[in-house]
């Protein structure tokens, strides 16, 4: 089987997308050398991975509650995860050995925030699918960041896809997600994992033991109602449909102007962003001043630009909204021609 023939696969299986990246590169580039999250860590006989792409469907996001986005997210995991098991079956039937990885879990053994043996992230850049944004999320040209990967590892040579080398992501003259973000984690192409986690896993694992602690030092009638809590009735809840554990907070990915479904649907609803405020309109000028006087943060050091797009931003998204408003005005053209 060749790259086409396994992307048509997965595709027939109701991936949105579909991109591979080579062992070879991916080993030999690891997001972060001193913790390499590496295909070769975990299989020595792992020659590509295969990065499917779900989107996030748009509405969750016109939704006035959070929680739609989570419940919707939980959906589109298990959906990706179907989808990746049925073509590592398929691939297995076919005399190649494959397997997945869970998209969503972390290794204990690698830093103190939340990282996978592989990074989704990276692989999707690596497989040609898209580049990171300021808040270092990957966006797709198709959705933004309002989508999920996941990785299968198969002991079949594929041709790995070329990444993108302009930056998809507007960078610091957009900000945007960096306004909306409602615990001000959003750094110069990074993210301060633990500060996005206070909203992005609300009853998270960080939550749970930050909780037992405090319970653990209030005095025993405190503990008594600490126990029947509305945070114990989220952990619970987390528990049982994860709802809560992750992806909580969609701020920085609702209002990311990139993906024609921006366009589309959330570009009215989205438009103002009630978070931003002075200070954080300072932070974005402090990175522009930054960029245009070539004193790079680590997110835009030799290593890691590969992920953001070694070319910088090229005008990606605005010619994406003017061919979205030429479709826009042909589809009205040919309404109007049939109501004629
Ligand atoms: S998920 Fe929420 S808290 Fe985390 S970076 Fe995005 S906007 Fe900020
Ligand atoms: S909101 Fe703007 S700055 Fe942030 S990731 Fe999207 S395009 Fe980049």
């Amino acid at each position: 089987m060749d790259a086409a023939a396994v992307k048509a696969l997965a595709k027939s299986f109701g991936a949105d997308q579909v991109g591979i990246a080579s062992a070879k590169v991916l080993n030999a580039f690891p997001p972060d050398p001193l913790f390499p999250q590496t295909p070769e860590r975990i299989s020595k006989h792992v020659k590509s991975v295969i990065v499917i792409v779900q989107h996030i469907p748009v509405a969750a996001f016109r939704a006035k509650q959070n929680v739609c986005v989570q419940y919707i997210d939980m959906l589109v995991l298990r959906r990706m995860d179907r989808i990746a098991f049925k073509l590592a079956a398929a691939l297995e039937d076919r005399g190649h050995p494959t397997f997945v990885t869970a998209a969503q879990e972390t290794d204990w053994n690698y830093k103190k925030a939340s990282y996978g043996r592989l990074s989704t992230r990276h692989l999707g850049i690596e497989a040609g699918l898209g580049t990171f944004g300021l808040e270092v999320n990957i966006l797709t040209p198709e959705y933004g960041p309002r989508v999920y990967l996941t990785g299968i590892l198969t002991e079949l040579e594929l041709e790995g896809d070329k990444p993108i080398t302009e930056q998809v992501c507007i960078g610091e003259s957009c900000s945007r997600c960096l306004y909306s973000c409602p615990s001000d984690a959003v750094r110069h192409f990074g993210i301060d994992k633990r500060l996005c986690s206070t909203e992005a896993q609300e009853f998270g694992f960080g939550q749970i033991t930050g909780y037992v602690d405090k319970m653990l030092d209030a005095p025993l009638e405190q503990r008594k109602e600490m126990v029947k809590g509305q945070d114990v009735f989220g952990f619970w809840q987390g528990l049982l449909r994860v709802v809560g554990s992750f992806g909580d907070c969609p701020r920085c990915l609702a209002v990311c102007p990139v993906g024609n479904d921006y366009h589309a649907f959330l570009a009215e609803p989205q438009k103002e962003i009630p978070e931003k405020n002075p200070e954080k309109v300072a932070k974005a000028k402090r990175f522009k001043d930054a960029r245009q006087q070539g004193t790079l943060p680590p997110g835009l050091n030799d290593w890691n630009r590969r992920w953001v797009g070694p070319e910088g931003y090229k005008g990606m998204v605005a010619r994406q909204v003017q061919a979205f408003k030429k479709k826009q005005k042909e589809r009205e053209a040919l309404a109007e021609k049939k109501d004629a």
